[in-house]
């Protein structure tokens, strides 16, 4: 942990009405100012106790705090160091040393992923059932097999998605782990806006992890690796501009040279390459294939590692305003996170779904048609808070909807419930 980046926090608590742990418990140690006063007293020689890796581990990692600060503190810098700390130096319990054995070996790795598809596709009816027997062995376990989405068709994407009409660009497409084999309809859509919008895309085959797990869960040298890995593969491919769909991924890649400061020559490598979001990347780039109506009314939810670690907020809502007919509507507490967070809805399920809750209550409030948000774990965290409430609740990507109206398909074909 950075001493330096700790004196910043002049502990003025501007960021305490926008931190979710804050909003749940009330408690100063699960605030931001309070973890940083956590970090300050290890720094200072405190050993870390089981107590303290509790408050960090409850921290969802969302960033709220870092938009919130006006001193500018890189709270996502200090929490990323203080996980790496709680990994070397806390010893947890044998139960939680095997689920995260479990969630680290296996998500990450698409492959592994793709196996899991028939065994998920053929208990797919069973999962409601078993969610009760679940929860009284580890409500961990339910949370997986409840958040666990339909098993949707493989879509194969070539290699290279040529442009319509005149070439504008030619771009790199990251496909992701979890994206692309429960979601690969987004990741088809994506391809399909960008090479409509006038880019040649370019997917490699065989990508693996971007490290984006990694790195929020405190694992930075796996995370590099995967990094090293990543940025090889678009090296091969031939391309300097990779678009990314999913915002954790999004965040990741766009902080690879921070990543391998350590390694001069990989972070030159990750500064020749430029990972941006889907969206940010469409408006940069100016539209030029034909919106066609879409009549919908539409809540839009920011993922918070695209708004608050990325900054990407405008830009997803100009490109969905923008299409004729798609009335566009608010959530409120829309900074506040959905309880999502990466992993966190598996490792803090109860914490996650008093957020997913609050979250679904917001959005049914809205009346919308469909919940439209750029991550898919955002999504699924909301529909399944939903389905608790009895409500069904219609979920896109924000590329599903840009595709429909390009391709001038019926506003009833997007989101499943
Ligand atoms: S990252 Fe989110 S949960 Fe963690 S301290 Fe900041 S606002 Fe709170
Ligand atoms: S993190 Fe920023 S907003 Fe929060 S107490 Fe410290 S200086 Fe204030």
């Amino acid at each position: 942990m950075d001493p330096e980046l700790i004196k910043d926090c002049v502990h003025c608590g501007f960021c305490l009405p926008t931190c979710p742990t804050y909003e749940l418990w009330g408690e100063e140690m699960d605030s931001p100012r309070g973890r940083i006063h956590l970090m300050k007293q290890h720094v200072e020689g405190t050993a870390l106790t089981p107590e303290m890796a509790g408050h960090f581990d409850a921290c969802l990692g969302c960033m709220a705090c870092v938009t919130a600060c006006p001193s500018g503190v890189r709270y996502d810098v200090l929490i990323e160091q203080t996980r790496a700390e709680v990994e070397r130096e806390h010893r947890r319990r044998w139960d939680d040393r095997a689920f995260r054995a479990l969630v680290f070996r296996l998500f990450p790795y698409p492959r592994r992923l793709r196996a899991l598809r028939l065994p998920l596709r053929l208990t797919e009816r069973l999962r409601p059932r078993l969610s009760p027997l679940l929860e009284r062995l580890d409500p961990r376990l339910a949370a997986m097999a409840t958040l666990a989405p339909p098993i949707p068709r493989r879509v194969r994407i070539p290699g290279v998605v040529a442009a319509r009409g005149e070439r504008r660009a030619v771009v790199g497409m990251l496909t992701g782990c979890v994206q692309s084999e429960f979601f690969p309809s987004v990741n088809a859509a994506t391809a399909r806006v960008l090479a409509l919008e006038g880019c040649e895309v370019v997917v490699p085959p065989g990508q693996g992890c971007c490290g984006a797990l990694s790195v929020h869960s405190g694992r930075p040298e796996e995370a590099a690796r995967f990094a090293r890995r990543t940025i090889a593969t678009f090296e091969r491919a031939g391309v300097t501009t990779v678009v990314v769909n999913a915002a954790g991924c999004g965040s990741s890649t766009k902080e690879y040279a921070e990543l391998l400061a350590d390694d001069p020559a990989w972070a030159e490598r990750a500064r020749a390459l430029r990972f941006v979001d889907l969206a940010e990347y469409l408006a940069e780039l100016g539209p030029l294939a034909e919106r066609h109506p879409l009549p919908i009314m539409v809540a839009y939810h920011d993922a918070c590692h695209l708004a608050h670690a990325q900054g990407v907020r405008a830009e997803p809502r100009a490109l969905l305003a923008a299409i004729p007919g798609l009335r566009l509507r608010e959530i409120p507490d829309a900074a506040i996170c959905c309880g999502s967070a990466g992993t966190y809805n598996l490792f803090q399920p109860e914490a996650a779904r008093e957020l997913g809750d609050k979250k679904a209550g917001h959005v049914l409030g809205v009346g919308a048609d469909l919940l439209v948000s750029a991550n898919p774990g955002c999504t699924m965290q909301i529909a399944s808070a939903a389905r608790r409430r009895g409500e069904s609740l219609r979920v896109a990507h924000t590329a599903e909807v840009l595709d429909a109206s390009l391709r001038a398909l019926p506003a009833s074909s997007l989101g499943s419930p």
